[in-house]
């Protein structure tokens, strides 16, 4: 990149997560530091094709560090995956004197910003903003951690009716392609048995094991299932097969959905989106682009977008192992 950074712009883009406010609280307040201006682009990429901007300044983002959601508003554009659209985000983006792009999202986010470089030569930084830690390049995005400590929560909370009642609940989570929040979160709620997107453990296995369990004198159980779970069936034809083969159990099914999403990100989440938005800037400042912030080994690292978007996360055997282990 050539030209000298004095104006950036940062958005959130595609699902929300908590942790984004504080990260776009983070950008701004590092360009203030650094003497340069800042702009947030409202409803992501939709925003930049609608000329939405505001002017960011450090008072502009107080008090949002503790909250969920993202106060710029996030948006799926349909509009931006055409060339057409991407020219007038284009022209808006020089227009409003910009220099280069924040984008927090996920892979389409990403995707949709090298896209973008590509064809108009706008340097992008990503920062990694989704609750399902599914991005390779970092050990944890933002949101992830939050939404692991409302999971386990609320699956304490069904803990305490179904052990009144005998009862075997089937909780379904988030993680359509990953397993990430199913697999920790069900080992921190003490789960029996979790299912995931990456492993098929089979439907006579789950039968075998909850009689296992129901033999070593447990009354009730959890079952924790990701919604992309590898057996093919929806969390209701689960529940529905057990009860058949079980009738002992009374069988329920809780589906947290949305409440995943929300609510003040934690103190880890917060900390990990200071860090991330801080250097996110000073890369843009040291004339990088195409790259994703992210956090490995306690580090922050950076990672080539493309390999962000392409690559993906393995799930961690030892902890299918001590998923089974702590099961007994
Ligand atoms: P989440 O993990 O929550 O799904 P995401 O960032 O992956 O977040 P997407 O809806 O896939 O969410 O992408 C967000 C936006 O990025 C899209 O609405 C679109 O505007 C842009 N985008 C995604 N893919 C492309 C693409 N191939 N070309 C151009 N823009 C894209």
């Amino acid at each position: 990149m050539s030209t000298k950074v004095t104006k950036i712009a940062v958005m959130t883009s595609g699902g929300d997560s908590p942790g984004m406010n504080a990260a776009v609280r983070a950008v701004v307040r590092a360009c203030i530091y650094n003497n340069i201006e800042c702009m947030g682009i409202l409803r992501g990429y939709q925003g930049l094709i609608d000329n939405d901007l505001i002017p960011l300044d450090s008072r502009s983002v107080r008090n949002t560090i503790s909250r969920g959601g993202t106060f710029l508003q996030s948006a799926r554009s349909k509009e931006f995956r055409t060339v057409e659209g991407r020219a007038k985000a284009y022209k808006n983006f020089k227009e409003n004197n910009l220099d280069a792009l924040v984008v927090i999202g996920g892979d389409g986010s990403f995707t949709g910003g090298m896209i973008f470089n590509k064809e108009h030569k706008v340097p992008v930084i990503g920062i990694p903003g989704t609750i399902d830690n599914d991005i390779y390049g970092t050990q944890f995005t933002l949101g992830y951690d939050t939404a692991l400590n409302t999971v386990v929560e609320v699956i304490d909370k069904i803990r305490d009716t179904a052990s009144s009642h005998n009862r075997l609940f089937f909780v379904e989570v988030m993680g359509r392609d990953a397993g990430f929040i199913a697999l920790n979160a069900g080992i921190g709620a003490g789960a029996e048995e979790i299912l995931i997107p990456e492993e098929n453990l089979g439907i006579e296995r789950l039968i075998d094991s909850l009689n296992v369990s129901k033999k070593s004198g447990k009354t009730s159980s959890i079952v924790v299932v990701a919604e992309g779970d590898k057996t093919g069936k929806s969390v209701f034809e689960l529940a529905d097969y057990v009860e058949k083969n079980m009738p002992e159990y009374d069988v329920r099914v809780s589906v947290l959905g949305h409440m995943q999403r929300g609510g003040s990100p934690s103190c880890f989440d917060r900390v990990l989106a200071g860090r991330l938005g801080v250097r996110a800037v000073e890369l843009l400042l040291e004339g990088k682009s195409n790259l994703m912030v992210g956090i490995n080994n306690n580090k922050i690292t950076s990672t080539n977008l493309e390999k962000a978007v392409k690559l993906h996360h393995d799930i961690d055997k030892e902890l299918l192992k001590v998923a089974d282990i702590l099961s007994i």
